[in-house]
C-alpha cells in the first residue's frame, strides 16, 4: 500500500534521507525506529506531503503521492503526533469530529460519532464535553487517536505519539493500539527513538541510522544488535 522508492530529502547540506527503499505491508504495524534526527519525522511527513522529497517517489495504492490533492491525501490519512495537537478551544466532541465535518456531516451527526470513537480509545462519553486542557495527557493522546481514526482511514501516521507521558500510561496506551490494530487492521506507519516499544508494537521494524540510512528491516524477533 505505502512505499518509498530511492526516496531522498536534503535540508541544504543535510541529508535527513538517504536514498531509502522501504515498502509497508497492508493491516500491519511497521516502527521506524532509531535516534534523534536520523530522518523518521521526515520520512514519516512524505507520505501525507507534509514533507516532499528532494527525489525518488512515494507511492500510495501504487499512485506517486505527489499526483494526489494535499488536502484531501491528509483527511484520508490519520495523523497522531506526541502532543496530541487538540484545538484548545473546542471541546473532546468537536476535536473529534472535525474530520467529519469538514468531509461534510453535520455537527451533531459528528458529535454522535465522535461518542463512539471515545468508547472505541477507552474513554467514557462524560469526557466528551471537557477541554483538551481538562484531560491527563495520556486521555489526550487517546483523544488524538480517536480523531485520526474518525474518518475510517486506511492508513494511520503515528509519530511518536506515547512518549510525552509517563511510563505505566504509555504501556496502557501501547496495548490499546495492539488491541484496535486487532480490531481494525489499519497500516500503521510508528515513529519511536524507543526500541523496546518497536519491539512490541511493530509486525514490522525498520532500523534508521544517523544520515537517514536504513540499517535493517526485520521481524521483531529477528532484530539483529539489539
Ligand atoms: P527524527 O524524526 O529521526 O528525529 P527528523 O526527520 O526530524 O529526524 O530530522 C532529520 C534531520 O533533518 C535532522 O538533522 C534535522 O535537523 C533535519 N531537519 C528536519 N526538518 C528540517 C527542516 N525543516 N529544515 C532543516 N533541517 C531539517
Ligand atoms: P516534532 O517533534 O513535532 O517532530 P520538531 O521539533 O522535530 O517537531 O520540528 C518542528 C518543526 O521544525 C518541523 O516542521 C520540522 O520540519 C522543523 N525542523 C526540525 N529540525 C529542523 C532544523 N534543523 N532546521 C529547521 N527546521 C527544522
Amino acid at each position: 500500500m505505502i512505499g518509498f522508492q530511492d526516496v531522498r530529502k536534503e535540508y541544504g547540506s543535510t541529508v535527513a534521507v538517504h536514498d531509502l527503499r522501504l515498502s509497508l505491508p497492508d493491516g500491519a504495524i511497521t516502527v521506524l525506529v532509531g535516534p534523534s534526527g536520523c530522518g523518521k519525522t521526515t520520512l514519516l511527513r512524505m507520505v501525507n506531503r507534509m514533507v516532499e522529497p528532494t527525489s525518488g517517489r512515494v507511492l500510495l495504492d501504487g499512485t506517486d503521492v505527489r499526483e494526489l490533492d494535499p488536502a484531501r491525501l491528509r483527511r484520508g490519512i490519520g495523523y497522531v503526533i506526541q502532543q496530541a495537537g487538540l484545538f484548545p478551544h473546542r471541546d473532546v466532541l468537536d476535536n473529534v469530529g472535525t474530520v467529519l465535518v469538514l468531509g461534510g456531516t453535520g455537527r451533531r451527526e459528528a458529535r454522535r460519532r465522535a461518542v463512539e470513537l471515545l468508547d472505541l480509545v477507552g474513554l467514557p462519553a462524560e469526557l466528551g464535553t471537557r477541554y483538551p486542557a481538562q484531560l491527563s495527557g495520556g486521555q489526550q493522546q487517546r483523544v488524538g487517536v480517536a480523531r485520526a481514526l474518525a474518518a475510517d482511514p486506511p492508513v494511520l501516521l503515528m509519530d511518536e505519539p506515547f512518549s510525552a507521558v509517563d511510563p505505566v500510561v504509555r504501556q496502557g496506551l501501547q496495548d490499546e493500539l495492539l488491541r484496535l490494530q486487532g480490531e481494525l487492521g489499519k497500516t500503521v506507519l510508528f515513529v519511536t527513538h524507543d526500541i523496546d516499544e518497536a519491539v512490541k508494537l511493530g509486525d514490522r521494524v525498520a532500523v534508521l541510522r544517523q544520515g537517514g540510512h536504513l540499517a535493517q528491516v526485520a521481524a521483531p524477533d529477528e532484530l539483529l544488535a539489539r
